[in-house]
């Protein structure tokens, strides 16, 4: 149970005063819909109220808070284009309060003449006269304390003013708790961090713009509660699922011997490494909890074949669960035929799969006369039962969340895991994504791929790129046409591809195909069985494609807008093509102007294929202001911590975490406490569950 001194921060921000029912979704927007959500959300820059000159002496150009007097309306002529002025003065002279398209009988009431106010806001100066246009603040004069000072500035939503987010901000701050310090106090000592509260209060009413940077004390602070809440809850799940007892599975090998007859091709060294690892895990006595990484197309689904053959040689079945019905029904295709070889039998289940067939599935399953499973989130459906799941894969595990990983090996008895990606990552948002795991990496791509080539090219060439992939379709290639994130929705990002492929159309006739996030998922896989067959000559897609998809014949991958990718994410979708040994080329479109970051991005994919090269540039080039790249590959699930400043932290907090459960693995003694409640505050309380005294 949450601690009950938390409630009032996982209160809706309704509770908070002045926040009704048209306010809400805007803060929860920007924000997020709980008190909680406020606190987390820090300022990005402020603005300085404190200078309090008088009228003469305001500088032009920069903020002031000023207390003037209302002399006289001077309203806007009808026919005239100038704004409407509020005259005010001090004993030094005059100040005009500008407004374009202003309501009149809103400025009367506002401002009546004669009248004192205290008004902030950018002092310009237009023929010779002082103004201000459109004052930030118009306050009675008994609020200059509260008016002249550094207001945080704060991200917001469409909608909303940047008064009533500070203030209700400044409400959240407000409802703190008193918590019991989960830090080592010698530890926050040694780096002169503050408390809790302060810190929060700090972070939220920086004095100066160097109060806005990650590294403060205040800011590494929340951070690292952060970063250790994140730790604490992977090693605890970590630890269950370890306590728990395994079966080895060490299988005689004869059908993965056939297997290895099957295949056309050898195991590359890093792959036959991988397999060795994971079947030495495996063999073992204790639970295998492992990940394995690799490239696209470095050949991860047929390790995790032979993994499984392992496992049904022991009589166990074993699953694959993939995020998508195209990914799970392109493995399954994969596997399918292999398995056959392999005299085991193998299946596939999704959410398309309805009625008396799926009965069919389900039953022979849960009889065990399905020896593989390959699926969707459908696998994880509460009538889902295997006779004995002895290994459970997970593709793409990013997707999935910690409870359906234990989910699927729910299903089965001290169930084996291997949870595949194919994005490389760092070793820092490794151990944010997944703890300490044990990891193994695939490092070199199936031989025989020749490098992609890669080329940046101004989207004003864009008619000219269009001649060039005419000859190519001419001469048989197949083409990836990928359309860009827009906007935010995914209308705007739908209709930018609808357009493109129609403009193909035009061209090309019935030799282009559309494929995006909203079709029916009969029709998805309708078009790619008809790009994979090679009717579809072109396929222009949504960023739908970005995972695994697997079509060899493919060679030229056009990308739009390849600047409002983060670069994972334009290595990801470059790795669709460059399949096979013939050549393949990945034309990056740009707008101009990039920016320096852009650039730099677009370079580092020309420079390199090897995608732990990438992330590791990514995490490097990402600057924590750059808001695309962050909404693109920040770390999903954090609100503070930021891996390109926080870094060094995360392996402190990897080692804190690990010296904390030594000394007190169930988190009973008082720190242990107050760490339960860090991991509620964090929301990473599925972790608590996990401790043996819950
Ligand atoms: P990933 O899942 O890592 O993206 P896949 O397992 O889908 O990659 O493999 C991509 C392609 O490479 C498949 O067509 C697969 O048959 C082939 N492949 C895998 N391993 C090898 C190998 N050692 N040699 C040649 N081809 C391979
Ligand atoms: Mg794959």
């Amino acid at each position: 149970m949450r601690p009950p001194a938390l409630n009032p921060l996982f209160a809706e921000i309704t509770a908070l005063p002045g926040v009704g029912p048209r306010i809400a979704p805007l803060l929860a927007k920007a924000a997020g819909p709980k008190v909680v959500d406020l606190l987390w959300h820090l300022p990005t820059g402020l603005i300085d109220r404190r200078q309090t000159p008088s009228v003469a002496d305001a500088p032009v150009g920069e903020v002031a808070t000023l207390r003037l007097r209302v002399e006289g309306h001077i309203p806007q002529p009808r026919t005239h284009r100038t704004p409407y002025r509020v005259r005010c003065r001090d004993d030094s002279g005059t100040i005009d309060l500008v407004y374009f398209h202003p309501n009149p009988d809103w400025l009367a009431k506002t401002l009546p003449v004669g009248e004192e106010w205290v008004v902030s806001g950018r002092v310009d100066l237009y023929q010779g006269q002082r103004q201000m246009p459109h004052p930030d603040l118009i306050e009675p004069p008994e609020r200059f304390e509260a008016v002249a000072v550094v207001e945080p500035v704060y991200r917001l939503s469409t909608g909303l003013v940047p008064k009533v987010m500070s203030k209700t901000v400044a409400a959240a701050l407000e409802r703190l708790p008193e918590l019991p310090e989960w830090q080592d106090p010698a530890w926050l000592a040694r780096q002169g961090w503050p408390a809790w509260h302060e810190a929060l209060h700090a972070a939220h009413r920086p004095q100066g713009q160097a109060e806005l940077a990650p590294d403060t004390p205040p800011r590494r602070r929340l951070a690292y509660d952060e970063l250790l809440s994140n730790q604490l809850a992977l090693a605890l799940i970590r630890a269950a699922y370890r306590r728990r007892p395994g079966r080895p599975f060490a299988g005689d090998g004869r059908l993965r011997d056939r297997l290895a007859a099957a295949l056309p091709f050898a195991l590359t060294p890093s792959q036959t490494m991988a397999l060795a690892e994971i079947t030495g895990d495996m063999a073992s006595d204790y639970r295998m909890l492992r990940l394995l990484q690799g490239d696209v197309g470095s050949g991860k689904t047929v390790v995790a074949l032979f993994a499984m053959l392992a496992a049904v040689e022991c009589g166990a079945q074993a699953a694959l669960l993939a995020p998508t019905e195209v990914l799970a029904r392109q493995h399954f295709e994969t596997i399918l035929p292999l398995a056959a070889k392999a005299g085991v039998p193998a299946a596939l289940l999704t959410g398309r799969d309805k009625g008396r067939p799926r009965a069919e599935t389900v039953a022979e399953l849960a009889a065990g006369m399905t020896r593989i499973i390959v699926g969707t989130h459908a696998l994880l459906s509460e009538d889902v039962g295997f006779a004995d799941l002895g290994l459970a894969v997970i593709d793409e595990q990013h997707r999935f969340g910690v409870d359906q990983r234990l989910a699927l090996s729910a299903k089965g008895r001290a169930v084996d895991m291997l949870v595949m990606t194919a994005t490389p990552i760092p070793r820092t948002l490794q151990l944010t994504a997944y703890g300490d795991m044990d990891v193994s990496r695939i490092t070199e791509k199936p031989p025989g791929r020749r490098p992609v080539d890669t080329r940046t090219i101004p989207q004003e060439r864009l008619a000219e790129i269009v001649e060039g992939i005419g000859r190519q379709i001419d001469r048989g290639a197949q083409v990836f046409w990928v359309c860009p994130l827009v906007e935010e929705s995914e209308s705007s990002d739908l209709a930018a591809a609808e357009e493109r492929a129609a403009a193909l159309q035009r061209r090309f006739g019935e030799r282009v195909g559309l494929i995006h996030g909203r079709l029916k998922s009969a029709e998805k896989d309708r078009v790619m069985a008809g790009f994979a067959a090679g009717d579809i000559a072109l396929l222009v897609a949504t960023t739908v494609i970005e995972v695994g998809v697997n079509v060899p014949a493919a060679t030229v991958m056009v990308i739009e807008h390849a600047e409002r990718f983060g670069l994972a994410q334009l290595h990801q979708l470059r790795g669709r093509v460059g399949r096979s040994d013939r050549p393949s080329t990945c034309i990056l479109l740009y707008a101009p102007p990039l920016t320096d970051a852009a650039k730099a991005r677009l370079k580092v994919l020309r420079d390199t294929e090897d995608g732990f090269l990438i992330a590791e540039e990514d995490l490097r080039l990402r600057g924590p202001g750059e808001v695309l790249g962050v909404r693109q590959s920040g770390l999903p699930g954090f609100r503070l911590a930021d891996p390109a400043a926080h870094g060094d932290l995360l392996n402190v907090a990897g080692d804190d975490c690990r010296l904390i459960l030594q000394r007190d693995p169930d988190l009973q003694s008082p720190r242990g406490e107050a760490l339960r409640t860090l991991l509620y505050l964090f929301e990473r309380d599925a972790a608590v569950r996990y401790l043996r005294s819950g």
